[in-house]
């Protein structure tokens, strides 16, 4: 008999961990997803293809319909939760439906950050998050506009990228004095504005936002130094919060996000925070390979293995056709570090890694990007580099030939697996209200 699992959030993390919690814990849990967008889970991290037109938005679904109910998955999309009450363990969802659990997983992702200036509520005014906003923005681009988009970190890149293959004319408006600066170091920072700039996109640096202007709708973005730049629409992409509501609801710790330990647990021990919305050891982290890390230690424990997540090593990819970027780890290189650069200005290449005691800790790419998943695979593991330190910089294929040591392919997340446990007891009654609960719902 299983007993009853609801995951809050129908995203990346959510589908991450039916996946391997089918792998490992199959029946012992009756697991219904609730997700308040209106469509089966899908890869977030190609909505900036979808918007460059790359690939349709029909292509990005991570899983088939009928691959959740192959495995016995409720899934109730198109249905937000409102309320958890963790005294008597149930949710309520935005139709007044209750659902019982023992365990909860919130998986709710972020929300984006709107500016605190006049006018952002004006038509005309965007994010891009989901599949909604990405309708959203072709809609309004069409026939040549004027679109602002205000971040020049990588979704705002992406975003400005998208729109401007889609005919609309680009500007990006950044606080910061460099692109990416969260990734990029001042280099590689300079050579992205420049291959920016030769797609046709405009690039304002140490720009501050003051307002929006515009009688009904959006007219023109208003910086601080009194420019002001003509918009029909305008994106913004300014950094991303934590979707923590329903943690308030019940009472949870929250901080930047929702506080989890190295078991995914939040301040209850029976409701667990994955992904985006979570907050571990004071890091919220805004990229998908965290959110799969821990949906598989959560699935371990949950499993009744000796799991924990250690934290992430962080990469970004830049997704913008032609102008390849790779950053991970230390990738300015804090006191005490040593560094190989490696530049050609005729190729367009710049290389910096990053090395502390004879390890690779970080890694900026620009231009050739081929090596990037070696090198962070190198940083991952902290495997010594000095074999083959020498050839580092020019890639794998070159290093391979001075033979790595295994150990460079070791898997990174620390999973420690020992015999699962039986479960907890039967929660027949529990499992009934789910189901009642359920047919209510839909
Ligand atoms: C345009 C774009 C490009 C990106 N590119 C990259 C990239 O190149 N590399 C990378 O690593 N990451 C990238 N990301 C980030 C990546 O998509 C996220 O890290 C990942 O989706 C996080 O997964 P998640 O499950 O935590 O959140 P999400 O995938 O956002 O899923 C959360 C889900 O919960 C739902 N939800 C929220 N509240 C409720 C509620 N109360 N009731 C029911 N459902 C609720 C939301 O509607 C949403 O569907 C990108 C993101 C965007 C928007």
């Amino acid at each position: 008999m299983s007993e009853p699992l609801v995951i809050i959030g129908n995203g990346m993390a959510a589908m991450r961990l039916v996946e391997e919690l089918s792998a490992r814990a199959l029946g012992r849990y009756a697991i219904a997803v609730i997700g308040e967008e209106p469509r089966l889970a899908y890869n977030r991290v190609l909505l900036s293809s979808v918007l460059a037109r790359e690939i349709g938005s029909n292509e990005i679904e991570l899983k088939a319909a009928t691959w959740w109910r192959e495995r016995g998955v409720t899934l109730l999309y198109g249905h937000g939760a409102t309320a958890i009450d963790p005294a008597i363990r149930r949710v309520r969802l935005a139709n007044g439906a209750t659902l019982p659990f023992t365990k909860l997983v919130l998986a709710t992702g972020s929300r984006p950050i709107r500016l605190n200036v006049p006018g952002m509520d004006l038509p005309g005014v965007m994010t891009f998050r989901d599949l909604g906003d990405v309708a959203a923005i072709e809609a309004a681009a069409a026939g040549g506009a004027r679109a602002v988009v205000i971040g020049g970190g990588l979704l705002g890149l992406e975003a400005a990228y998208g729109l401007a293959k889609a005919g609309a004319r680009v500007s990006v408006v950044h606080l910061m004095e460099r692109l990416m600066e969260r990734q990029l170091d001042a280099r590689a920072a300079l050579m992205l504005k420049q291959a920016v700039e030769a797609r046709g996109i405009a690039v304002h640096l140490n720009a501050e936002t003051v307002a929006i202007r515009g009688r009904g709708r959006a007219e023109a973005v208003v910086l601080k130094d009194g420019q002001e730049l003509a918009a029909d629409l305008v994106i913004v992409a300014a950094g991303i919060r934590a979707n923590a509501d329903l943690a308030r609801s019940a009472d949870l710790t929250i901080d930047r996000g929702i506080v989890v330990d190295d078991h995914l647990r939040t301040s209850r021990p029976d409701i667990h925070a994955i992904g985006e919305c979570a907050e571990h050891r004071g890091v919220c982290y805004g990229l998908v390979e965290p959110a799969y890390e821990q949906a598989r230690v959560l699935a371990a424990h949950l499993a009744g293995e000796d799991a924990a997540y250690q934290g992430s090593v962080l990469a970004t990819n830049l997704k913008v056709s032609g102008v390849n970027v790779f950053s991970a780890g230390d990738f300015l290189g804090s006191p005490g570090t040593e560094q190989i650069v490696f530049s050609d200005a005729g190729l367009a290449t710049y290389k910096k890694l990053v090395i502390a005691e004879g390890r690779l800790t970080g890694a900026v790419l620009f231009g050739d990007t081929a090596d990037g998943l070696w090198y962070l695979d190198l940083i991952r593991s902290g495997a010594s580099i000095e074999a083959f330190r020498d050839d580092i910089v020019f890639g794998r294929a070159l290093a391979e030939r001075i033979q790595l040591p295994d150990r460079l392919h070791a898997e990174y997340v620390p999973v420690r697996r020992t015999t699962a446990s039986a479960g907890p007891g039967v929660a027949t009654t529990q499992i009934r209200e789910l189901e009642d609960g359920l047919r209510q719902a839909c």
